[in-house]
């Protein structure tokens, strides 16, 4: 295809604003699927996510559009989740397109991912259309919500397109404005090949599967390719396009996004960002900002009946064949016995691989507390990464220590602004901004990672009934007085529990936690001693007080069947529980006891 005939773009959007519903009438209309093959949301990304587990980041379609000029354009547009534990994947395919499409609910204005989002491609020097949604709704403005993105974004929202991508208005101009308004890429077809490496995920028939977005040169079946930064050499066996199904073709040249494969083994063999290019007479230097993505939340991963710990090492070796990004050790805890401390690249990145090792896996787990990673400055210069408090160094070796903040962005109803404020605020936030827009607010803050990683997005949903969104990024390292508290149940120290906690908060959260455990564990024969400590001395107790009926004594030994149904529930429960020395631990008591209310 010329290039003056190709338009590649995103569609960026906050949840729910309507881009998936977008992007199933652009399909539509341009007859790429037969009417009889259209099912709602073809491209949502979170269904893709949900087949094909959390690494698929990017998701592309090839639409051929005839415009009114009378000439048919290639339209390639590229969907991501958006989501912020991504942020990094989400920026490496707004490199790949040169335009977005900036969709806001206008029933609703912009949120913190449109924000997060459209500053993405404004970093990557988009060319942005505003196209505001749902205007068949009573409750639409179309005035205000203009007026809205030229106050906080500061882009011109003037020629904003109204659509209802629930009835179809509007889709048309659409069309006629990726054509007309987003640039047609650049690139030289006789250069040697450079084409970015867009995202990857591993198919069962097929292996891995790339996508890649040409910038110089050809590529064509048989190929032998290189990728610059993984250094790994393979022949070109399959390429193609999404349609959305997939589609062999020839080559692809300059401009256009496409997909191959090339018996690559695993997904971890391809990273978001690199530039593939021919193994010989290929390009000099590789595209600017490739970065491997790093993990910043630790937390522990156990079986709850040690007998599946095989099971389990089977399914996080699966898991990890398809997503690079997370990271995984075999561990072994006094109190959990052994186990594997992963690393991700955000919470929900944590949420899902967990739920897939339960549900997909059936194997039970005990998530120990996530921890960020700490940088540990010794007195004799070394620094350690610390992604276990349970390895924390002896204090009289320890210089300092920096932890992980970021830069939030929420958005809030005036009247919930408080409250958001508040919760900030005993979080140990830093106000950065504070914006009004319309009946809403812009709150930034300087966090501290930690104090986000426990519960920070529950109690703000709860906080504000729903209404906040949030988002955020990684802003840098910084010193402060951080302790490692331990919590003994029964004397006995339980390094799943141990927690990194600023000095001035140890004392509540202390208290706190003790509080939780007391409510969480069952009652035992014995009294049992509750204590949180910071380096021998105890900041916090409670006591457990001791049980003393039997069970199975009102029974009064003559109804055995009753009895031993007793006995069986009693042991149903027991399952869940882990033994500490002579004192037994719900499972739910590990998460729950971090949980601040
Ligand atoms: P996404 O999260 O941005 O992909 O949003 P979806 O496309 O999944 O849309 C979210 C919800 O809004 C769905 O229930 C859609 O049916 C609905 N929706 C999307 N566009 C419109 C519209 O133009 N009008 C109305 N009334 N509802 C819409
Ligand atoms: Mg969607």
């Amino acid at each position: 295809t010329e290039l003056s005939n190709i338009r590649n773009f995103s569609i960026v959007a906050h949840i729910d604003h309507g881009k998936s519903t977008l992007a199933d009438r652009l399909i539509q209309l341009t007859g790429t699927v037969a009417e009889r093959d259209m099912k709602a949301q073809l491209l949502d990304s979170m269904d893709i996510e949900r087949e094909r587990g959390i690494t698929i980041k990017a998701n592309t379609v090839r639409i051929e559009y005839p415009a009114k000029d009378g000439q048919t354009y290639t339209l390639n547009l590229i969907d991501t989740p958006g989501h912020v534990d991504f942020s990094y994947e989400v920026s490496r395919s707004m490199q790949a397109v040169e335009g977005s499409l900036l969709v806001v609910d206008s029933t609703q204005g912009v949120e913190a991912q449109t924000l997060a989002n459209v500053y993405q491609a404004i970093d990557a020097d988009h060319e942005i259309v505003p196209v505001l949604n749902k205007v068949d709704l009573p409750a639409s403005d179309c005035e205000r919500v203009a007026e809205q993105i030229e106050d906080v974004i500061g882009i011109d929202a003037s020629n904003s397109i109204h659509i209802s991508a629930k009835t179809g208005v509007g889709i048309p101009d659409v069309l006629e404005a990726i054509v007309t308004r987003l640039p047609a890429p650049k690139g030289d077809r006789n250069a040697p090949l450079k084409a970015m490496l867009v995202d990857s995920y591993y198919d069962a028939y097929l292996g891995v599967v790339v996508i890649i977005r040409v910038i110089d040169g050809v590529i064509k079946k048989g190929d032998r390719i290189k990728m610059m930064k993984t250094g790994g050499q393979y022949p070109v066996e399959k390429l193609g396009v999404f349609r959305p199904q997939m589609q062999d073709i020839a080559e692809l040249g300059p401009g256009e996004i496409g997909f191959l494969t090339a018996s690559i083994k695993q997904v971890r063999d391809t990273r978001v960002g690199d530039t593939i290019t021919t193994e010989k007479k290929g390009c000099e230097t590789p595209l600017p900002g490739f970065k491997p993505s790093i993990p910043v939340v630790f937390c522990g991963l156990f079986p709850v009946d040690s007998a599946e710990f095989d099971d389990l090492r089977n399914a996080i070796e699966k898991l990890a064949l398809n997503d690079a990004s997370f990271s995984y050790e075999m561990e072994s805890s006094a109190a959990l016995g052994f186990g594997f401390r992963c690393g991700f690249l955000g919470l929900l990145h944590l949420e899902v691989i967990r739920d897939r090792i339960e549900r997909e896996y059936n194997i039970e787990l005990i998530t120990t507390a996530p921890s960020v990673v700490y940088h540990i400055f010794m007195k004799d210069g070394e620094m350690i990464e610390l992604h276990n408090p349970a390895d924390m160094p002896d204090l009289s070796k320890v210089d300092h220590l920096e932890e992980p903040r970021i830069k939030a962005t929420i958005m809030v109803p005036d009247e919930y602004l408080g409250d958001v404020l508040k919760l900030c605020q005993d979080r140990r936030g830093v106000q950065l901004d504070l914006t009004y827009a319309g009946a809403r607010a812009m709150a930034v803050y300087d966090l501290p990672l930690n104090e986000v990683v426990f519960d920070f997005y529950d109690r703000l949903k709860s906080v504000t009934k729903g209404y906040a969104s949030f988002d955020y990024q990684m802003s840098g390292y910084q010193e402060d007085q951080l302790v490692k508290m331990q919590i003994l149940v029964n004397d006995e120290p339980v390094d799943a529990l141990s927690i990194m906690v600023h000095r001035t908060r140890a004392e509540t959260r202390g208290r706190a936690m003790c509080e939780k455990l007391k409510e969480l564990i069952p009652r035992h024969m014995f009294k049992i001693p509750i204590q949180a400590a910071i380096g021998g001395k105890v900041i916090a107790r409670e006591t457990l007080a001791a049980l003393r009926k039997d069970v199975t004594a009102k029974c009064y030994g003559g109804d055995a069947t009753r009895k031993r149904k007793l006995l069986e529930k009693q042991k149903a429960g027991k399952k869940k529980m882990r033994q500490f020395g002579r004192v037994e631990i719900p499972q739910e008591a590990f998460i729950s006891a971090l949980k601040m209310d």
